[in-house]
């Protein structure tokens, strides 16, 4: 059956690049019916914190995407690795070696200095025929794995295509440090093996150890999995994310107001295409996702278009749905939702026009208080006829029997023809009168839903 998996290492917080590697790992095990596993990699005990594991959690939660097991903690299952690696010993794949860090400094030195590659001389690889020399006393070893010393490992990787090392170029790699513990290479293998994946879907950072961790997964099974690494995302100048100069965390974008769909959608438009289909959602992704149709090459975020998406995310939602993610931001704006028309029928008259929910918050303010013109806005629209015009427009208003955006609009032209103006000469000061500002969506409208109380008495006001 079909199984993948998102493992995240808990040292930050979710990063949008890993929100990407989550969703191609987890649609390929949606559409094929099968599970999607998170794990949490957090052998790094310098560097996991509780608060990192949370983030991820949190942020898997605000992306609503689910995984059928899991959380799994590596830091849970040393008893397994151990196991793992006391039979790896037992078999002849793996072995003690006494050469102390302090030895492979000097080593290391040495090569730099005559200009030659480094590698650890396999002094303590027990071979047919070799002798080994006799343990020290008191040196705590490591455990080497046996890499193969001649030949090639190679794996059609289901996103880059055929990918060769030579084996020269592979260590006995260290599978225990010389405390006993395990180390990451290992895990990930043991966890990849014992958790049933199919498919190990990660980012292209990690083709430098595909090649170590497929050999140690042969010593330890003959069923290999897919591989498929992802290229990076790159900011829009191509260089990599990075949290000083980039959104990089998904509470980034919540804080910027974009829905957890469009976020997924756009992401999922890194590196892979249906055609010419910008927004979609999930069902249909992984209705069509196939990691073949994936870019081998790196892409680079776009902001724009994410605020695009994120504006036909936003006009796809109910009002009601609308309103229950605008009203926190609402409380955030110490606005007393008591106080105005009903949340989802504002809402109706602004969402045409907001890109995030924070600007659709701001657009919903004035119907709960009057806003503050800027400047600008008061000395194009505000001229000295305004309050007098106002008023004169405030007794039409009064006289209205039936208060409906209709009924408003109806007063407009012969109000205008009147007066001697043109509509704008109307509207504007109306909406700096009642609104506090200039952009609003239609005035009869706005003024139809704030009700003729409100209305009124801030005309006064004005
Ligand atoms: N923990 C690794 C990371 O966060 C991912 C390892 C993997 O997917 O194999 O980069």
């Amino acid at each position: 059956s079909i199984r993948t998996r998102f493992a995240p290492s808990p040292t930050g917080y979710l990063h949008i690049g890993g929100v990407r590697t989550a969703l191609f790992s987890w649609a390929v095990a949606k559409k094929n019916q099968g599970q999607f596993v998170l794990r949490i990699e957090d052998t790094d005990l310098e560097r996991s914190t509780p608060e990192s594991v949370q983030a991820i959690l949190d942020g898997m939660n605000w992306v609503a995407m689910g995984y059928d097991e899991g959380p799994f903690y590596q830091t849970q299952r040393f008893d397994r690795y151990k196991e793992l690696i006391a039979q790896l010993i037992a078999e002849d794949k793996a072995y003690y070696c006494y050469t102390t860090k302090a030895e492979l400094d000097a080593q290391r030195a040495q090569a730099e200095e005559a200009k030659t590659h480094f590698a650890y001389d396999r002094k303590w690889r027990p071979e047919a025929g070799k002798t080994l020399p006799a343990a020290p006393e008191g040196v705590p070893p490591v455990v080497r794995f046996k890499m193969p010393i001649d030949g090639v490992t190679s794996w059609v990787d289901a996103v880059k295509g055929e990918i060769s090392f030579d084996n020269k170029e592979l260590d006995d790699l260290i599978i225990a440090r010389a405390d006993g513990t395990p180390t990451y290479n290992f895990c990930v293998v043991v966890d990849d093996l014992d958790m049933g994946m199919s498919h190990i879907i990660r980012g292209d950072d990690h083709v430098n150890n595909t090649p170590k961790q497929i050999n140690i997964l042969k010593a330890l099974t003959d069923q290999m999995p897919v591989y498929g690494h992802l290229p990076m995302i790159l900011n829009p100048n191509g260089q990599k994310m990075s949290k000083r100069r980039d959104a990089v965390s998904v509470v980034d974008y919540d804080r910027q107001g974009i829905l957890p769909e469009a976020l997924l959608n756009y992401l999922a438009r890194l590196g892979w295409a249906h055609g010419d289909d910008e927004f979609f959602t999930m069902e249909q992704f992984v209705e069509w996702f196939d990691l073949k149709d994936v870019s081998p090459s790196a892409s680079r975020f776009d902001h724009e278009k994410l605020l695009w998406l994120n504006a036909q995310h936003i006009k796809a939602k109910t009002n009601e749905q609308l309103a229950a993610l605008v009203q926190p931001r609402l409380q955030v704006r110490d606005i007393d939702q008591e106080s105005a028309p009903d949340l989802a029928e504002i809402l109706e008259l602004v969402k045409e026009r907001a890109q995030d929910l924070n600007t659709l918050a701001d657009e919903c303010v004035y119907f709960y208080r009057k806003s503050t013109p800027t400047d600008e806005e008061t000395k194009k629209h505000w001229d000295e006829e305004a309050p007098a015009r106002m008023r004169r427009f405030a007794s039409e208003l009064e006289g209205l029997t039936d208060w409906t955006a209709e009924a408003i609009h109806d007063l407009f032209k012969p109000f205008c023809e009147k007066e001697g103006i043109k509509m704008g000469k109307l509207g504007m000061p109306l909406r700096l009168a009642v609104c506090g500002t200039s952009k609003t969506p239609s005035i009869d409208a706005v003024l139809a839903l704030l009700g003729r109380t409100e209305v009124l008495k801030r005309l006064h006001e004005a």
